[in-house]
């Protein structure tokens, strides 16, 4: 009996690493402390795997940070900005790259794949010169080991890394990166031979850009790296992990000749044209670690049909050689169900988080193996029926309401430019407004107030009372530093996403299904399992409050369809894609004077993998988009905020989703968004690119600031730029958010006076 898992959530049922990071960095703990923690958490990863009857445990799945920066300090690739003299990279110089410090900002970090995890990108050139300085993986590999655990060390693959990094500053952008893989190898056999030494005898190299679109000469760098490391991995036996989608016919086809390995894993949840590949032609004699439980959703398995699909399976690859696995690391979905206190138990039989897709994964496998577990299969079995089955799954109105939607609810009847000139005869704004994206600081006292609100230790009054003082403060102090368009501050949302679902219903939340976003940020995903509806309106009382505060322009803050879809944990009983929420935005009379920002955060990042799925997706997004505002008056204006976007490829969606304004992330990537720029011109609506980074503490001068509005005003008019931070303010300090707003108003005022 065979059972693989392909990587493991590291924050700890009760997100344990983010508080030990977050007081290390803090200056409250020791590095000891920090380790501590760390390797209580692995031993108790690896225990629990073990237990379950895992045959083929992860390690190395663990990071302080991001797997992808690990590979970076194990290729010791890192930027000279950091001043690392070479060594055994320690907590400063990974935790700098990661993070920034006083002088020297962050590496850039982006979404992996079309997840909601971030990875720090590699910044590399010919000028690189790697060399072996993290040994990570074998240090984890013996202290599982020293538990009396053997495990499958897990690198990320040699040409992923390498199609997942950037050219670094300075280096020509046609500069190709693959050029760099021989250079790497000879790293990757270091840490393989160590490995070996150590007493390894699996390693597992994720390449999950193989079920991307990918050209023959990418293909070949695949044929050319494992045919380098063949000699080396001679011994071990060798696992490529792919995930999130099928992998190509071609890359199939290059993937399954490829030396000296010993098996593949497949997403077989995701990828669904997989299996016909796998039946077209699977190589004899090699292992098939079949990711039948999904790695990115909370849903239980459906074991009966698991196992009808791994008897099939088992008459292409063979009984000895099929694995039974995830679909991908379980690092994308909650760590343990047993920590669930809130949820009723018909909606948690449901429900299987990462701690029991271990056991489901084993109960498939022993099943295959004929020692069925009757009694687990049978509970399996009653719940699946019992949600198929179930009122609170489906609601008539909901189904009925979606499909009388008519054209005219897809589109604003005004075009921008005439909707921007009545909006500005409203809002008299200066030229280069300021503005923000919505949320500020969440203080300790502001989060204990909700916590004890939501635990009903103060009342209702007590509640309103407070958080009303905070939105009164917020508004001062956006007064005081002169903000033209101001924000309520968003005291009373605990996130952006979990705020609107609580008030929907369909959704269920849960008190501990965390999931890492980047390095100690988590974030709680809802669950989705019914039709969504609205019972009542969600954000008019604070709006309202807010904007009777002060005369300047409230801007109210509203999360959109997309986002809330890209960032819940759906259904897995119908469509990808569900018309998303209906609800369309309607404006009270006494709202009337405000602005509205529909967050679309996530957008770009439910882009499909494939490029031949992304008109639909997109299309899809968009006329989400426009159904919420449509409705809405000439003289109401729309904005809409974007996170970490790279939106070259998306420009036209973004201009179909017929925003008045749109704000953007932008500092971390200034030059990839000037074609976006170029396009925003000709459509007209505003458009506000992050004048600086709030993922990071550094508080930036009004001069740095001045001199990326020029930039930006050197290829954008004047009269449609405005001046905003990149994201909200929420995980910052008011230490570094007071005087980096100070300076924002004051380069806008500055420039105002230069045009
Ligand atoms: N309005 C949200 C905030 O400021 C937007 C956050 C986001 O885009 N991630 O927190
Ligand atoms: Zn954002």
């Amino acid at each position: 009996m065979a059972s693989h898992i392909v990587g493991y959530p590291r924050m700890g049922p009760k997100r344990e690493l983010k508080f030990a990071l977050e007081s290390f960095w803090d200056g409250k703990s020791s590095a000891e402390d920090l380790k501590k923690v760390a390797a209580d958490l692995r031993s108790s990863i690896w225990k629990q795997m073990a237990d379950a009857g895992t045959k083929y445990i992860p390690s190395n799945t663990f990071s302080y940070y991001d797997q992808v920066l690990d590979t970076t300090a194990m290729l010791g690739a890192v930027p000279p900005r950091y001043g690392w003299n070479g060594g055994e990279i320690g907590f400063d110089t990974y935790f700098s790259m990661a993070r920034g410090n006083a002088s020297v900002p962050a590496m850039e970090m982006t979404k992996w794949f079309d997840t909601n995890y971030h990875f720090i990108v590699p910044e590399l050139g010919p000028e690189v010169k790697f060399a072996y300085s993290y040994h990570k993986a074998v240090n984890e590999y013996k202290e599982a080991k020293a538990l009396g655990v053997d495990t499958v060390p897990v690198l990320v693959g040699p040409v992923s890394y390498l199609l997942l990094s950037k050219p670094a500053k300075g280096v020509e952008k046609s500069f190709s990166l693959l050029s760099l893989l021989g250079k790497i190898l000879p790293i990757y056999k270091e840490v393989v031979c160590e490995l070996k030494a150590a007493g390894a005898s699996w390693i597992q190299f994720d390449e999950p850009t193989l079920v991307k679109d990918l050209d023959a000469h990418q293909l070949q760098a695949f044929t050319q790296a494992y045919s380098e490391l063949e000699s080396s991995l001679s011994g071990l036996n060798v696992i490529i992990e792919t995930y999130f989608a099928d992998v190509p016919a071609e890359a199939f086809e290059t993937l399954t000749a490829l030396k000296g390995v010993t098996g593949f894993g497949f997403d077989l949840v995701r990828g669904t044209k997989t299996l016909d590949l796998i039946r077209g032609g699977f190589p004899s004699g090699k292992y098939l670690f079949a990711g039948l439980v999904d790695g990115r959703n909370i849903w239980a398995n459906d074991l009966d049909a698991s196992l009808i699909t791994l008897h099939a399976l088992e008459g292409v690859v063979g009984k000895d050689k099929l694995v039974v696995s995830t679909s991908c690391s379980l690092l994308h979905t909650a760590v343990d169900l047993v920590n669930e206190t809130k949820l009723d138990n018909e909606l948690k039989s449901w429900l299987a988080f990462a701690a029991q897709k271990v056991v489901e994964v084993n109960a498939l496998a022993k099943a295959l193996a004929g020692h069925k577990d009757e009694a687990f299969f049978s509970t399996n079995a009653a719940a699946q029926a019992s949600r198929k089955s179930s009122p609170r799954v489906t609601n008539e109105a909901v189904q009925k309401a979606a499909a009388a939607l008519k054209g005219s609810d897809h589109r604003r009847a005004t075009n921008v430019s005439a909707r921007l000139d009545a909006q500005q005869k409203k809002l008299n704004l200066p030229i280069l407004p300021t503005t923000t994206i919505g949320s500020f600081p969440q203080t300790i006292e502001l989060r204990r107030v909700r916590r004890e609100y939501k635990a009903k230790k103060i009342s209702e009054g007590d509640y309103v009372k407070a958080i009303k003082e905070e939105i009164n403060k917020v508004v001062k102090l956006q007064e005081e530093l002169d903000i033209d368009v101001l924000v309520h501050g968003e005291p009373e949302r605990n996130d952006m996403v979990e705020y609107f679902g609580e008030q929907l219903s369909g959704f269920a939340f849960t008190v501990n299904g965390w999931v890492q976003s980047y390095g100690s940020r988590c974030v709680k995903p809802p669950i989705i399992y019914g039709d969504v509806s609205r019972p009542k309106p969600m954000t008019v009382f604070w709006s309202t409050m807010a904007q009777s505060m002060t005369a300047r322009p409230m801007k109210g803050m509203l999360t959109g369809p997309v986002t809330i879809l890209n960032w819940s944990f759906v259904r897995n009983d119908q469509p990808r894609l569900p018309w998303p929420l209906r609800t369309k935005l309607r404006i009270l009379k006494k709202l009337a004077s405000m602005l509205f920002q529909i967050d679309e955060a996530a957008l770009r990042e439910g882009l499909p993998l494939r490029k031949s799925e992304e008109a639909f997706y997109l299309d899809w997004a968009v006329h989400s988009f426009r159904i919420t505002n449509c409705g809405v008056e000439d003289t109401t204006q729309i904005h809409t905020h974007m996170c970490y976007s790279n939106f070259n490829d998306i420009i036209h969606s973004i201009i179909d989703m017929d925003a008045d304004v749109i704000t953007i992330e932008n500092s971390r990537s200034d030059e990839k968004l000037l074609s976006v720029f170029r396009e925003g011109v000709k459509y007209g609506a505003g458009i506000g690119p992050g004048v600086y980074d709030i993922h990071s503490p550094r508080i930036p001068s009004t001069e740095e600031i001045a001199d990326r509005i020029n930039k930006m005003l050197a290829v954008l008019e004047t009269n449609i730029l405005w001046v905003n931070p990149d994201c909200g303010l929420k995980t910052r300090k008011y230490a570094e958010v007071n005087p980096a707003l100070k300076n924002m108003v004051a380069a806008a005022k500055l420039l105002r006076t230069q045009l």
